[in-house]
């Protein structure tokens, strides 16, 4: 199935445009349209649209890539025999990606194209890393043709935009791929220490494994097989983060910093301490650990903890505290209620913790103490922290503060 990636609703009918064509190298994120609010009449009746495409993890790997786009009439009855098109590559910083040109934005006329011709623009390593948007351009070359202002037309009208989300986007509103959460996970732990030696070194790329490893009676607690595996860990966050706003990579850099060191290293969903605890059996579970049974404040009626995710949630963690332990959805959603609706101030009004990440220590330590309480054992959170901003290249994220 190929893919509209713009329309120009005209109503003459020699209007090119251009289908690209579906491959298994790239996946559509996005389709959307936007009119074209112009003082000029003939722009009025103009959509431009921007498709936003990635490449995938595997194609990133290829020596080149090619898009295939097809040069349609954007009116089945045109009798126009073909039209001129143009496309421009550029990048977000403007750096130059083709050494022989130096530029920041690369043009290439593409002459006259009879309808049904597929335009082919090959994608090397390079291009892959660094195009942010292809921008079209068409000319139409009919000889009667005269625009809504009486004249021949002369100037290239842009038409669409496809961008391209991989390699130069960062991770801001879209969903991880199962390859990213891989090697996020494996760059976090190789960068993080325990008695001067990787989490790596103890855990290599095992998840989850350790449920079993808590206090005697919690110790069936484990997480089924499939909850173990990469696949599943990328479609719990990817869900978790979309239903509780975590859209923004600043916001997903602190939640997981957070969930790496509350789940020891992504190793386990309850609490691994072997000591009795007075609110037992409400013990840490989860990817942010939900402890205490948990109250509701008369006023607000918001409530903490177990309560409160069984009253948002309508799953009875308080009969069964191990509803959330032993499910990696659960241990994300309740993680996710909590991120959002779980913290109270003293006067039982909730804190959204979206609202309080940021790049700088004072904001990460401010998280801290509203996860914990206090900030204590600060050192190995901010350890995280740092590493994750890396791991994100967070110089490059679109909504950097
Ligand atoms: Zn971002």
């Amino acid at each position: 199935m190929a893919i509209n990636f713009y329309d120009y609703v005209s109503k003459y009918d020699f209007v090119p445009f251009a289908e690209l064509l579906n491959s298994d190298d790239f996946k559509v994120l996005s389709k959307s349209k936007t009119s074209l609010i112009s003082t000029a009449l003939k722009d009025s009746y103009k959509e431009l649209s921007d498709t936003k495409i990635e490449f995938t993890p595997e194609s990133l790997k290829k020596e080149k890539v090619i898009l295939k786009f097809k040069l349609q009439k954007a009116h089945q009855y045109a009798s126009d025999p073909d039209g001129y098109l143009r496309y421009k590559l550029s990048t977000i910083k403007g750096h130059a990606f083709v050494t022989n040109h130096n530029k920041p934005e690369v043009e290439h006329d593409l002459g006259i194209k009879k309808y049904g011709d597929i335009v082919e623009i090959v994608f090397s390593k390079n291009l892959m890393d660094t195009v942010q948007f292809i921008d079209f351009y068409f000319k139409d070359n009919s000889e009667d043709w005269l625009d809504l202002k009486g004249s021949m037309p002369d100037k290239w009208e842009h038409c669409g935009r496809v961008s391209i989300g991989a390699g130069s986007a960062c991770y801001c509103n879209r969903d991880f791929t199962e390859e990213e959460i891989k090697k996020i996970v494996k760059e976090l732990r190789d960068n993080t220490f325990y008695n001067e030696k990787s989490i790596s070194y103890y855990h290599s790329d095992k998840l989850f494994h350790r449920n079993s490893q808590t206090k005697e009676e919690y110790k069936t607690e484990e997480l089924p097989i499939n909850d173990r595996s990469y696949k599943k860990l990328t479609e719990v966050l990817n869900a978790v983060f979309k239903k509780h706003h975590i859209d923004k990579c600043i916001n997903k850099v602190t939640f997981l910093a957070q969930m790496y060191i509350e789940t020891a290293y992504f190793t386990a969903t309850i609490e691994l301490t072997h000591q009795k605890k007075e609110y037992e059996p409400y013990r840490g579970r989860g990817f942010i650990q939900l402890t205490h049974k948990g109250n509701q404040d008369k006023r607000t009626l918001n409530a903490v903890s177990y309560l409160g995710y069984k009253l948002y949630s309508n799953i009875d963690v308080i009969t069964t505290p191990s509803k959330i332990s032993t499910s990696l959805e659960i241990s994300g959603d309740s993680a996710g209620w909590f991120w959002e609706k779980g913290v109270r101030k003293f006067d039982g009004s909730v804190i959204n913790l979206n609202t309080k990440c940021g790049k700088e220590e004072s904001e990460f330590r401010e998280v801290t103490r509203l996860i914990k309480g206090a900030a204590t054992e600060f050192g190995e959170r901010k350890e995280a922290f740092y590493a994750l901003l890396k791991i994100f290249n967070y110089e490059d994220c679109i909504n950097k503060k």
